[in-house]
């Protein structure tokens, strides 16, 4: 429970005594003070603002009703309730004017005790919950003042590089042979500039749902961060401003998360730039010390005013100035690199001067747990949003002797045509322009890859992926799914539905490259597997086409010695059509289907050579070849030795 203040005031010491004995007497522990003036009453309440008050009007020098006034124009005081105290002025009029003046209660002397309780208490209360009332309003009003400023600011952050990219389009359309270039290249910047923008608003939201988390890696800092000032020299050279990078030591290896760091210097580095006029420099500083770390980037720029430094890390702040608001921003920058240093478990300072510079200092400390790189992940802040692959990629066709055939289920036109740009001379394309007629097209066409997009009419996406990978004639396929819910949660959603890969709109072509050269690769994996006569237990991922394939084992196996077998009775038993079950073959073993049959036959064969005794023909005719020439040729071309040798060895 609290204990209330209440300040008792009155000229009178006795009429004190009597309030104090009968404040004491309702059982209610109090804490009271008393003042003999009007003027000692305010010193009293500035010093120690009280919960309640009650004062005598009549007193000299200053009167009851000067001393709510008072109260009333002082900030402290402003909003604590006073209740009056007279004995002659008992009239309805004077009633009145002590409410006027903000007076919120009346007691007539002498004071009956039991009404004072009960107007205490009451009073008490309602000052209390007004209290409340008015904290919430402040909350509100500071929130109302954020989200007016948040969205002031993003809907400018928003429309610059939206202006930019329309007004390009347009004159690309008007004009392609001059345009395309110059016009295609702003168009990515401003389209960058917006990922980033969407992406710093993410993290935030990320960081205080708690869902961001730390990717340390273990390497030599002073090379990342050289390199990472390294990106922003154009950007200082075309302000002509010096920008150069110093460290007293040329390694320091400690753990880091590569894509945190970069946010932190990129962001601490653009502002230095943005804020320096030309012909000022930015320098950062690397040193290490027993306790860490140092990064400090310093600027000779416009400065921060000393009212102004302790806000500037607060969410969506900006130093409101002319100056500052030719330089465009969101004011999240500086609060995101707060938050992710800490996240570190480091430090950020700053110091400022206006019109001499800004300074700030990073610290944090050396750690060496993480696994060691050699070699730092480059990311290139320009692809910040995606920045996990970079490089050149070329897509190997994996299938036997063709391209890889791709199948797109996209519903919008202009994605499609991308896509197409992008891929067609390294694969076969196929076109589907929604997720039902995508499945239907897959089940049809049993396509090496498939491309989809989320939102589609008919089926989405995920529909599209959950429908295929449990279809056996469809589930060997990779298949990525493309959107422009880049979040945390559809991410998830789609890999349990079991797309292989995930790629966020817009992405770029070396990225999808990637991507699909990784699929491709992990099936050559799966054929190499799929290619030996045992198949390792050790990996689950693959359980469903581990049963396919044991099933087409198990059928050839049983009827072996009959050499009029072939695929059309196959495909019978598996239920699957013979040119569904020759791709899917032939997307898991990267042969025939007629191939594969025969290394089956084959490695029974072998089996049989190397446990028993029968001689070369008989086993051929076990093993369903007709003509055991043919047979030794077979086996000799595929495992490189001949029967005998093999039953030798
Ligand atoms: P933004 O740059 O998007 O406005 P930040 O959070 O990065 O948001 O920065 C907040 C504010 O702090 C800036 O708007 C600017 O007023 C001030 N500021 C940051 N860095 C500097 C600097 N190096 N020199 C002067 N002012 C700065």
């Amino acid at each position: 429970m609290k204990t209330y203040q209440i300040l008792l005031v009155d000229d009178i010491a006795s009429n004190l005594q009597t309030l104090v004995l009968q404040l004491e007497e309702s059982g209610k522990a109090y804490n009271l003070l008393i003042a003999l003036s009007g003027k000692m009453a305010l010193q009293i309440a500035e010093q120690n603002p009280p919960d309640l008050v009650i004062t005598d009007w009549e007193m000299p020098e200053m009167s009851g009703l000067e001393l709510i006034k008072a109260l009333k124009t002082r900030p402290e005081t402003q909003f604590v309730p006073v209740l009056m105290v007279s004995g002659m002025r008992t009239q309805p009029e004077d009633l009145q004017k002590a409410m006027n003046v903000g007076a919120i209660d009346f007691l007539r002397k002498p004071i009956n005790k039991v009404e004072l309780w009960a107007r205490v208490e009451n009073l008490l209360k309602l000052s209390e919950a007004e209290k409340q009332q008015r904290q919430i309003n402040t909350q509100l009003a500071a929130l109302d003042q954020l989200k007016t400023r948040f969205f002031t600011n993003i809907s400018h952050e928003f429309r610059t590089p939206l202006t930019v990219i329309q007004g390009m389009a347009n004159q690309i359309l008007g004009q392609p042979d001059k345009w395309a270039l110059k016009g295609g290249d702003m168009i990515l910047r401003n389209t960058n500039n917006l990922l980033n923008l969407v992406n710093q608003i993410l993290e935030l939201r990320k960081l205080e749902s708690g869902q961001l988390s730390l990717n340390l890696v273990q390497s030599n800092i002073v090379a990342f961060l050289k390199y990472l000032t390294e990106s922003f020299q154009s950007l200082a050279e075309n302000k002509e401003i010096n920008l150069s990078f110093i460290s007293e030591q040329e390694k320091i290896w400690m753990d880091y998360d590569p894509e945190k760091i970069l946010r932190i210097i990129s962001n601490l580095l653009f502002n230095a730039v943005k804020f320096t006029s030309s012909g000022g420099a930015v320098n950062i500083v690397v040193s290490q010390f027993p306790e860490g770390v140092r990064i400090i980037i310093s600027d000779t720029g416009i400065g921060i005013p000393a009212e102004e430094l302790p806000h500037i890390f607060g969410r969506f702040y900006q130093v409101d100035t002319s100056t500052t608001r030719e330089g465009e921003g969101t004011g999240i920058g500086l609060s995101l690199s707060k938050e992710l240093v800490h996240m570190m478990g480091g430090e950020i300072e700053v110091e400022s001067q206006i019109n001499v510079g800004t300074t700030f200092r990073i610290q944090f400390p050396i750690l060496q747990n993480a696994p060691r790189e050699e070699q730092f992940k480059k990311i290139d802040p320009e692809d910040l949003p995606q920045s996990y692959v970079a490089g050149a990629a070329t897509a190997s066709p994996g299938s036997v002797g063709e391209l890889p055939t791709l199948l797109i289920i996209e519903d919008n036109h202009d994605i499609v045509e991308y896509l197409a740009s992008c891929l067609d001379d390294q694969y076969i394309l196929l076109i589907a322009r929604d997720g039902q007629q995508g499945i239907d097209m897959a089940l049809e066409q049993v396509p090496d890859l498939i491309i989809s997009d989320v939102m589609m009419p008919r089926k989405d996406g995920f529909e599209v992926c959950e429908f295929l990978k449990n279809d056996e004639r469809t589930s060997h396929i990779p298949i990525i799914i493309l959107t422009a819910k880049a979040d945390h949660e559809s991410r998830i959603q789609g890999l349990k539905k079991g797309a292989d890969a995930y790629l966020a709109k817009p992405f770029n072509k070396e990225e999808l490259l990637v991507r699909l050269e990784m699929l491709l690769a992990l099936r050559r994996k799966l054929q190499a597997r799929y290619a030996s006569d045992a198949l390792s237990e050790d990996e689950a991922v693959y359980e469903q086409e581990d049963d396919f394939i044991r099933k087409i084992r198990t059928i050839m196996e049983e009827n072996l010695i009959d050499t009029s077998f072939s695929i059309t009775e196959l495909c019978e038993m598996v239920g699957m059509s013979r040119s569904n079950l020759h791709r899917k073959i032939t997307a898991l073993t990267g042969r025939s289907s007629s191939i594969f049959i025969r290394l089956i036959r084959l490695q029974k064969a072998r089996e049989i050579l190397v446990s028993t005794d029968y001689n070369v023909s008989e086993i051929a005719y076990q093993v369903g070849f007709s003509d055991p020439k043919y047979f030794t040729r077979a086996f000799t071309k595929e495992f490189g030795h001949s029967p005998k040798e093999v039953r030798k060895s």
